[in-house]
């Protein structure tokens, strides 16, 4: 069973700081955008549909969280570099950008186009260097930041018809590592985080049997299988939530991750290990 519900977080450990997550508004990045803010820190969601960033914002402020939003497409690095300008003018400093804005879909290889392979590349290794880049002034000035993206596991081995998203988060991993040697002396600290299978509306929808298929309780189908796979495929028996990977990046943000840089975390319930 996750813990969701149970903190094991001190109330306030990140009051003070001010975040920036990538497609916070939605699944994993909504999940840490909540955890984040309600351990006190500002938060700021940035992606670019107002149905994800407006919801999440009025979502977590309900909650009684700091937060503010904007809109933001991360393969455009000028409106990056505006967008980091604009938080930490606003906020005097930005001490944590969480790289989870990403975009993905199974395709053949051999017949993906040059634009779906661009478009993934793009938002996944692009969009962590523009914001990445961004951030490092503005870190720099202040004495030191955090920056935690969001890789994946299924570049371990070989996963069939995801060549551009299996490459682009090879990528992340290999830029996580460079850049926290590389911003070490200004105490940039930056790793990254690979979750094992997390049903976000994406992999739900992978799951479920489409609705030309004439299957009458389709998503009854979609649950059978989702608990089918857990039993199966991975050891801890159950599937991940937005929450076992929001620890992570608290424990990150936090004085507890003062000497971790350069790592990256599968949290996965042991899934890849145990991959056929
Ligand atoms: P998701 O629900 O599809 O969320 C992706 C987020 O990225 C959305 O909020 C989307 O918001 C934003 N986004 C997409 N393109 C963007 C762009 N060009 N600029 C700015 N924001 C953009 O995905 P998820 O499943 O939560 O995954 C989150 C992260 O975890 C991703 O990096 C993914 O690769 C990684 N991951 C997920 C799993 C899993 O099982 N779910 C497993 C391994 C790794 P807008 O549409 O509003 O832009």
């Amino acid at each position: 069973m996750a813990s969701d519900n149970v903190s094991v977080f001190r109330e306030g450990l990140l009051a003070g700081q001010v975040g920036l997550v990538t497609g916070g508004g939605s699944g994993i990045g909504l999940g840490i955008s909540e955890l984040l803010a309600a351990l006190g820190m500002h938060v700021v969601i940035a992606s670019r549909k107002p149905e994800h960033f407006e919801a999440a914002r009025e979502r977590i402020a309900a909650a009684g969280g700091a937060v503010s939003s904007v809109a933001l497409d991360v393969r455009d690095q000028a409106r990056v570099r505006e967008v980091v300008d604009g938080v930490t003018q606003q906020h005097g400093r930005l001490d944590l950008l969480v790289n989870n804005a990403a975009g993905n879909f199974y395709a053949p290889s051999a017949t993906l186009s040059p634009n779906a392979w661009k478009a993934v590349v793009e938002i996944d290794l692009y969009g962590t260097f523009h914001c990445s880049q961004a951030v490092y002034p503005a870190m720099k000035a202040q004495g030191g930041g955090r920056i935690v993206s969001t890789s994946m596991t299924l570049h371990y081995r070989g996963w069939p018809q995801m060549a551009h998203a299996t490459a682009a988060k090879a990528g992340v991993d290999a830029l996580t590592r460079t850049l926290a040697v590389e911003w070490a002396p200004e105490r940039i600290r930056v790793n990254a985080i690979a979750p094992g299978p997390i049903p976000t509306e994406g992999v739900r929808k992978a799951f479920t049997p489409p609705a030309e298929s004439g299957i009458p309780d389709r998503f009854a189908v979609a649950d059978q299988q989702m608990d089918a796979y857990a039993q199966q495929r991975i050891p801890l028996g159950r599937w991940g939530t937005p929450r076992d990977i929001a620890n992570m990046v608290a424990y990150l943000a936090s004085p507890a991750g003062d000497w971790i840089t350069g790592s990256i975390f599968v949290i996965d319930g042991g899934e890849w290990l145990a991959r056929q």
